[in-house]
């Protein structure tokens, strides 16, 4: 269906929030073009995995963005652990306060759903994201400079010298958002994302070498490995052929000072790093092939996503760190409402006030993933200090922690969204 609302919409960025976005966007008959600074739409060699209330987003922006998720979607390996979502072990023995942890003992089998671990290899999602964008709605090579007002239109500069007219812009441009610095202005102390203290490691092993080395329940079934200041875990992806790694240590400084957030590791460092760990953490670790370490990075809280037509989506919005598995679920929930209040916008002069009600609903929600994210990484790395070792207080907060991420009622959210748009017009900021 030919788009058909008097306004057109510029998406700077096209990871999956951008492309999250453009597709409903295109089904609420908006018209909208995509700026992707890179040569091509592309996504790293790893795992992400998705909470319930993310796969139940995907339906409600496009049945076919969860048909697409659905083709590479992989889960949890064995029938008794469908509605996991990860087990968590002791990965290091240690002690404090009074208080043992025994290396392996077994924490808690935390239930997300009837769907559990739910998760795909990043590349292979984004290509069915990809054949959903009609041909001729992206540009590539475009990375954004600059925004500016000229009449009515707002003028996007790209680094390559060439410029673009639209009616709103929505900055998905990832964690070093350029739209967020042109928006909050670079100054501003939430402008740029800040080093949560954590590092990890990536890899992927392929699942035979991983079942040989841990045996099937461990390699197939999505687990958490936890040790003072550190966690390994693994998920299956690939339709169960590889093993997704990522093993998370403290930076005791609390800085990093090299320039690169991602760089190249080898097996040696990964060693050094987890002296004391027990076997099936080491063997992992051994096995993972190529791997990464990534600095974790995440946002101050911004005091507001849009300023005028300009909007933030995704990571440029909320970056997060990765410890509850919800930064990509987020950028599609901000999709969701987004596209919808877009799509009932029926006037240029309106849009203000559809970006008004995106950030009243949206910035709560997502704001309080990132913090509790963080909150997330001190339980299973035995740092949080009221709960400490206590195995036993961890598994209660384990069990019950991400339910308000995962039973979100995106129905309901929606609509408040809605309400507010209807409610409220837009004022000056
Ligand atoms: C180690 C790790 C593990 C993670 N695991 C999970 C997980 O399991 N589950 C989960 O939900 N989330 C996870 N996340 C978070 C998730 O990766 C992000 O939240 C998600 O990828 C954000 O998508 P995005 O589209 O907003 O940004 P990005 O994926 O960063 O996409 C941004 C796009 O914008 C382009 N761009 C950048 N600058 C410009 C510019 N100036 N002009 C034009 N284009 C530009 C980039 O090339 C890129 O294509 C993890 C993150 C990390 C670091």
């Amino acid at each position: 269906m030919a788009p058909e609302k008097p306004f057109h919409v510029a998406v700077c960025g096209g990871g999956i929030g951008g492309l999250c976005l453009v597709i409903g966007l295109l089904r609420q008959k908006v018209s909208c073009t995509i700026y992707e600074a890179a040569p091509a739409f592309a996504e790293i060699g790893a795992g992400v995995s998705f909470g319930p209330n993310a796969v139940r987003a995907m339906e409600m922006i496009h049945p076919l963005i969860a048909k697409g998720f659905e083709n590479c979607v992989t889960m949890n390996g064995w029938p008794e652990k469908k509605e996991t979502w990860f087990d968590f072990r002791v990965g290091k023995a240690g002690s404090r306060d009074g208080q043992e942890v025994l290396i392996d003992t077994h924490v808690a089998d935390v239930k997300s759903g009837k769907l559990g671990q739910t998760s795909v290899h990043r590349a292979h999602y984004l290509d069915e994201l990809v054949k959903l964008v009609p041909h001729g709605v992206a540009k590539f090579g475009k990375r954004l400079k600059d925004i500016t007002e000229e009449g009515d239109k707002l003028v996007l500069l790209f680094e390559d010298g060439t410029r673009e007219e639209a009616d709103a812009v929505i900055g998905c441009d990832g964690i070093k958002s350029r739209t967020r610095h042109i928006l909050l202005e670079a100054d501003h102390p939430a402008a740029s994302a800040v080093f949560s203290g954590k590092y990890a490691y990536r890899g992927l092993i392929p699942m035979d070498k991983a079942v040989d080395a841990l045996g099937d329940e461990l390699a197939r079934n999505s687990q958490i490995y936890m040790g003072y200041r550190g966690h390994v875990l693994t998920f299956p992806i690939d339709k169960g052929k590889t093993m997704n790694v990522v093993a998370f240590r403290t930076k005791l400084d609390g800085e990093w000072e090299d320039p690169m957030w991602v760089r190249p590791s080898t097996t040696e460092e990964m060693f050094a790093d987890f002296v004391g760990w027990g076997d099936k953490v080491r063997k992992i670790l051994g096995l993972m092939e190529n791997p990464d370490v990534w600095a974790l990075f995440d946002h101050p809280p911004a005091p507001v996503f849009y300023k005028g037509r300009i909007c933030l989506l995704g990571d440029a919005a909320h970056a997060t760190t990765p410890h509850q598995g919800a930064g990509a679920g987020q950028a599609i929930e901000d999709a969701l409402v987004l596209s919808v209040l877009l799509g009932q916008v029926n006037s240029p002069a309106n849009l203000e006030d559809a970006l008004k009600a995106y950030d009243a609903v949206r910035r709560p929600r997502s704001q309080r993933v990132v913090t509790t994210s963080r909150e997330a990484s001190h339980l299973y790395e035995l740092e949080n200090a009221s709960i400490g070792f206590d195995l036993e207080k961890a598994r209660r907060q384990l069990e019950v922690r991400c339910k308000w991420i995962w039973d979100e009622d995106l129905s309901t959210q929606v609509k408040m969204a809605q309400d507010a748009m209807a409610k409220r017009p837009a004022g000056k900021l």
